[in-house]
């Protein structure tokens, strides 16, 4: 019994390790999608290379993580520095596959949601260096959402569908109010698509709090980098990165208070079991 027990913790430890090695497989080439997809870069071909010197990477220069530590941050070829961030977004990912596989385990779910993060990191990291975000994810992201509706256990279609047009919704009435009065373009169109697609894979109850949070988010990072770089009073900050952050957040919020919901039910359920052991107890006494 014991035996077995060690055996199943065994499997668990090596399963988590497996996924932890998966998402930082995959955060490397997430990393390659961040550098190449603005530049509308094929990101299958070439293989890697330094950005610098144009020398293709080997095999062991492509591990992630590892390479990064035993190059000591820089191209084994003509030594130019390695941003510290290839090897943040591979762990980045690691761990959020890794709490994603906590929660949900081996399900289509646990898939699910591994691509729809890795979207929401290459997105993030897009529009911080170029302020766009690619309609080469967001696009295929609201259809993937609505085609995921289907089997995701939190939202229904309706759900997803009432997601998509909300996201897309306000934010675009935003835009619109925000163009309106200022005159000036603030939110970009690649935002509005952005929550479009947040909404189809979490659907239309997630939208508004999205909005607020992210909202809330971008003013308390906006207005000390403001006064940082003394710029402009226009919207000068991707807004991407706070709608990734914060669907992040409410998503977990959602789950917390389902699983809470749960567990009331069952209480429920197992008081009104004691109630009947009880009474059903004291009729036979
Ligand atoms: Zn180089």
């Amino acid at each position: 019994m014991i035996e077995q027990e060690l055996f199943a913790t065994g499997i668990d430890y090596l399963a988590y390790v497996g996924v932890f090695v998966f998402g930082a497989v995959i955060g490397s080439f997430l990393n390659v999608c961040i550098y190449r997809l603005p530049l509308e870069q094929s990101i299958v071909f070439p293989a890697s290379h330094c950005p610098q010197c144009g020398a293709a990477l080997r095999w062991y220069h492509n591990i992630p993580v590892v390479s990064f530590l035993f190059l000591k941050g820089s191209c084994s070829f003509c030594a130019t520095r390695i941003s510290w961030r290839y090897p943040a977004v591979e762990i980045l990912n690691a761990l959020f596959y890794t709490g994603v596989f906590y929660i949900s385990g081996y399900s289509l779910t646990s898939l699910v949601l591994f691509g729809f993060i890795s979207a929401l990191i290459v997105i993030t990291f897009i529009d911080i260096d170029h302020r766009i975000i690619p309609d080469v994810i967001s696009l295929p992201g609201i259809f993937l959402g609505f085609g995921a509706s289907f089997i995701l256990p939190w939202v229904s279609w309706q759900d997803s569908l009432l997601g998509i047009l909300l996201g897309g919704g306000s934010l675009f009435a935003v835009a619109y109010i925000y163009a309106f009065l200022t005159g000036k373009e603030g939110m970009g169109g690649g935002d509005i698509k952005l929550l479009a697609m947040i909404g189809g894979f979490l659907g239309y109850k997630a939208v508004l709090p999205i909005i607020f949070l992210s909202s809330l988010m971008g003013t308390a990072v906006g207005i000390p980098l403001m006064f940082i770089k003394k710029a402009d009073g226009g919207l000068a900050i991707p807004f991407g990165p706070f709608l990734a952050c914060a669907s992040l957040v409410v998503f977990l919020c959602l789950k917390a208070k389902q699983c809470c919901s749960y567990a009331r039910i069952n209480l429920a359920s197992q008081d009104k079991d004691m109630l009947n052991d009880y009474t059903a107890q004291s009729f036979s006494s």
